[in-house]
């Protein structure tokens, strides 16, 4: 039995969204753009998709553009926004790739954060100017989970950059926290089905009306102009069933998992010395989604634990991205002033929504032995 310990990266798609996905390649091949029936019923199906999809995220239907995963919308959302209105980009230092990468491409300012791995507000303020074009603030990180302060970054973009719109990154944040509801004062909002029981490769980005956007493909002008190519519908309805599956569970869920998360990471503490829980400052712990345990084990190498992990059976990651033959620290353990070699041995397990008790026994029974076994070998 494989215990899957990395849900952030990809969670298993629902079964319903399985089904629908099946159901629409079979019977709802048709273009939605054309006049014939089969066109139309591809359109109610996307229509009805966006409906679902502006609930889940607390927008209007006509606000809802749809991509083809988290990494389109953030491009959109930063080049889109860069386009239309010129102007500076300021994100913070954390972010995903898929929005600093771009930010620093046109030469924006990557804001940091705190060693609990929240964006430090007194910096973001001293940096928002009349100039700032788009401010970027994911709502759950990554790598941590360490949620950030949205509406405190919200009160400070609209009082010093009044022509700023505001974009999150909600990709991790949707199973787990009630996007609608926190998001209600920010402009435009990314989202990925992969993350939530959809299948990959497609998403979503919310552009509240008067936000207007430059688009990053242009032809056929779907999307109302916003992002031209013939709609991945068969994705867009599973990502659509996924998303209200996941609504009817999450209060149920989020109890469920964090508990697993906790036993998980405490008993793992008891059991090792030197585990080292990211976002925790003065055994203070930073709000965090339910699902990500992030611990640093010292003396241990993340590519060396991973191996001995998969081995027996578990399927977890490591904040680290391996370029040019040497693991290179990930960019958000540097940030919050994690040392190379603290951060060299980091691990993520993330949780969701097949997780079980069995998993979080097999993790505790593995980890312990590996990393002493790692830690004899120096
Ligand atoms: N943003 C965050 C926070 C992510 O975790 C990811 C994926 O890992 C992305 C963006 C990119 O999403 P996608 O894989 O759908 O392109």
């Amino acid at each position: 039995m494989v215990h899957y310990l990395d849900h952030a990266a990809s969670t298993p798609a629902r079964s319903g969204a399985i089904e629908v996905l099946t159901r629409q390649l079979t019977h709802g091949y048709g273009n939605p753009t054309g006049a014939h029936r089969l066109a139309r019923a591809a359109n109610r199906v996307l229509d009805e998709s966006r409906e679902i999809m502006a609930e889940a995220l607390g927008a209007t239907p006509g606000e809802v553009v749809f991509t083809a995963g988290g990494t389109e919308a953030d491009n959109l959302a930063i080049l889109g926004s860069l386009e239309a209105r010129g102007g500076v980009a300021v994100c913070s230092a954390i972010e995903h790739h898929a929005v600093l990468d771009p930010v620093l491409y046109r030469g924006g300012v990557a804001v940091a954060v705190g060693p609990d791995g929240r964006i430090d507000l007194e910096r973001l303020s001293r940096v928002l100017t009349p100039e700032v074009n788009v401010v970027s603030v994911m709502l759950a990180n990554n790598e941590t989970g360490v949620i950030q302060p949205l509406a405190e970054v919200a009160e400070l973009v609209r009082r010093q950059a009044p022509h700023a719109v505001l974009h999150t990154d909600a990709v991790q944040a949707f199973a787990w926290l009630d996007v609608a509801e926190i998001c209600r004062d920010v402009d435009m909002i990314s989202v990925s089905a992969h993350k939530f029981g959809g299948p990959q490769g497609v998403g979503a980005l919310v552009v509240r009306t008067g936000r207007s956007i430059e688009p990053r493909l242009r032809g056929g002008g779907q999307e109302r102009d916003r992002r031209s190519g013939t709609q991945n519908v068969a994705g867009i309805a599973a990502m659509a069933s996924a998303a209200a599956e996941t609504l009817a569970v999450r209060d149920a869920e989020v109890v469920r998992v964090s508990a697993l998360r906790d036993r998980l990471v405490r008993e793992l503490g008891d059991r090792l010395p030197g585990v080292v829980e990211s976002g925790v400052v003065d055994g203070v712990r930073a709000p965090k989604t339910a699902n990500i345990a992030h611990l640093c084990f010292e003396g241990v190498e993340s590519e060396a634990l991973l191996f001995l992990l998969e081995k027996e059976d578990i399927m977890a990651s490591a904040a680290a991205s391996c370029s040019s033959g040497a693991m290179e620290p990930s960019h958000v353990l540097a940030a919050m002033g994690f040392s190379r070699e603290l951060a060299a041995g980091s691990l993520r397990l993330s949780l969701g929504h097949t997780t079980i008790d069995d998993d979080i026994d097999a993790v505790l029974a593995a980890i312990p032995a590996a990393v002493r076994r790692l830690r004899e070998r120096v």
